[in-house]
């Protein structure tokens, strides 16, 4: 299997799309076939781990890396220390036909860790085979949750280093806290004065200039991306959309080959991608969820066809999914174009320069066959955490909660009753003051830090605080560097010649 651009600049092969992150021509790359698993074969996952399901669904998108290689990555990435569940994802259900997916387990608390804890032995294997001398130097946007869980993945790593650029005060403390807490030598984290926007802007702007990589290539580095705009990123989130079937099926749940809808919280598109893809390769999916928060252009987009995002961005207590520019959209927008690369680029032009485009009205029919989407506000948000609580006595973190909410919405506007499920992103403990303020009201939660609402939220739901949120508090701060949006540049390059 190669790789191509979206754009059509670029043909790679695996490891060479996940050693470069982003092709030449600015393209994502994207898969030249989807390798079909069939109902019997899909049977013969049934009951097995998640590391051998990982080993067994990367495996044909990877090519050029051996069934050992393979089987060492997910081995080394999937452990017991680092995830505090055996199942690594576990699924919870909380009604009959109402499932939530743990993606949060793991070392960050929330879901990116699936995909870093894997990325980084990835690269590292992708370097070997493509030759390449050079550190491969990770460069990161992150609205909040991608930046820690990327420090953690590559810390220490040989060979590679990891730069963070978070939106300065635009993360929750405890995000924060997180990144700027980190150890290993290899990692820097840098704050920008703009948006989460502005950050990933100005990353793809680093990676598409020329003069940036002969300035890196100058001191033996290699730019490479950790952002879900890497496939390396997106493969790893497709298989627990497959566990989560198998899981369903071997419980009884649901039976082979029956409909299953996943609701997902989205921001930069690529964990609803993953699900795409999923479905593509055969996985019995019915409809893909697109749950946004009050930064809604996905939500337009699927009801009219047209992206636009010269609007107001707007913070949100979901604040991974404050994002106006979803880079993966153009992934899906490269199927529905037929696989044409000259109107996926047209299409991105028109953004680049005007700020909208518009795909026709017979794609976006094609489209809401298997999409459909909403979005929460805060006010929605909030509510809906208290409800499911209520409820459930399941206690949802706001990411997870917007995908609740428009369950809701939809299960209400289509009558559709098919099984859900919900993917859960973060844990509710990264965002205890919200949480507990939705639980309990402003005035219970006046004049407490992020730390004293984690022990309350113990209390009140008997779900044990996490051990990294505990320890946070007592961690030193390592790194502190802030930078101007058009600084980027500058303070890259004197981080990593430090
Ligand atoms: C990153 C993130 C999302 C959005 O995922 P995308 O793949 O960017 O759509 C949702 N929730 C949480 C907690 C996240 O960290």
């Amino acid at each position: 299997m190669s790789f191509f651009s979206t754009r059509g600049g670029a043909c790679a092969t695996t490891s060479q799309s996940i050693l470069w992150g982003l092709a030449k021509d600015g393209g994502l790359f994207v898969p030249s076939m989807f390798p079909k698993l069939s109902l019997e074969r899909l049977s013969l996952l049934c009951g097995k781990s998640y590391q051998e399901q990982a080993a067994r669904i990367l495996r044909d998108f990877m090519e050029d890396y051996s069934i050992a290689e393979i089987n060492e990555a997910v081995d080394a990435a999937y452990t017991a220390d680092a995830f505090d569940a055996p199942e690594i994802t576990p699924v919870r259900s909380i009604a009959d036909d109402v499932h939530v997916l743990e993606l949060f387990h793991g070392p960050t608390l929330a879901f990116k860790d699936i995909a870093l804890k894997l990325l980084p032995h990835l690269i590292r294997l992708a370097a070997e085979k493509n030759d390449e001398k050079r550190e491969v130097s990770i460069l990161v946007a992150t609205s909040g949750d991608t930046g820690k869980a990327a420090l953690e993945g590559f810390k220490d790593v040989p060979g590679t280093s990891c730069t963070v650029f978070y939106p300065y005060g635009g993360v929750s403390r405890v995000q924060e806290l997180q990144m700027v807490t980190t150890g290993g030598e290899n990692t820097h984290v840098i704050g920008v004065k703009g948006n989460f926007d502005n950050a990933q802007t100005g990353v793809k702007k680093l990676f598409g200039s020329e003069a940036f990589h002969e300035k890196m290539n100058a001191i033996g580095k290699l730019p490479s991306s950790a952002n879900s705009i890497n496939f390396g990123r997106l493969a790893p989130q497709i298989v627990y959309y497959f566990t989560t079937y198998t899981d369903l099926v071997s419980r009884g749940v649901i039976r082979m080959g029956q409909g299953l809808n996943f609701v997902v919280p989205t921001g930069n598109f690529g964990d609803i991608l993953a699900g795409y893809y999923a479905m593509r390769m055969g996985l019995p999916i019915r409809k893909l969820i697109c749950a946004s928060n009050r930064n809604n252009v996905l939500a337009d987009f699927f009801r009219d066809g047209t992206y636009y995002t010269h609007r107001t961005f707007f913070k949100t207590m979901s604040p991974s999914m404050d994002i106006l520019i979803s880079s993966n959209l153009e992934r899906l927008l490269y199927e529905y174009a037929g696989r044409d690369p000259e109107l996926v680029r047209s299409w991105m032009q028109q953004l680049a320069s005007s700020g909208s485009f518009s795909i026709g009205a017979q794609r976006l029919e094609e489209m809401r066959k298997v999409f459909w989407a909403d979005y929460a506000d805060d006010n929605m948000t909030s509510d809906e955490i208290r409800r499911v609580f209520d409820l459930h006595n399941y206690v949802m973190d706001p990411h997870t909660a917007v995908a609740s909410y428009v369950l809701k919405n939809y299960r209400k506007q289509t009558g559709d009753r098919t099984p859900a499920v919900i993917l859960a992103t973060a844990s509710p403990y990264k965002f205890s003051e919200d949480v507990l303020r939705s639980l309990l009201g402003e005035e219970a939660v006046a004049g407490m830090d992020a730390f004293a609402c984690a022990e309350k939220l113990q209390e009140i739901s008997g779900v044990p605080m996490p051990k990294q949120v505990a320890e946070l508090g007592q961690l030193p701060i390592r790194h502190d560097t802030v930078c101007e949006v058009d600084g980027m540049e500058e303070a890259v390059l004197s981080e990593l010649n430090k």
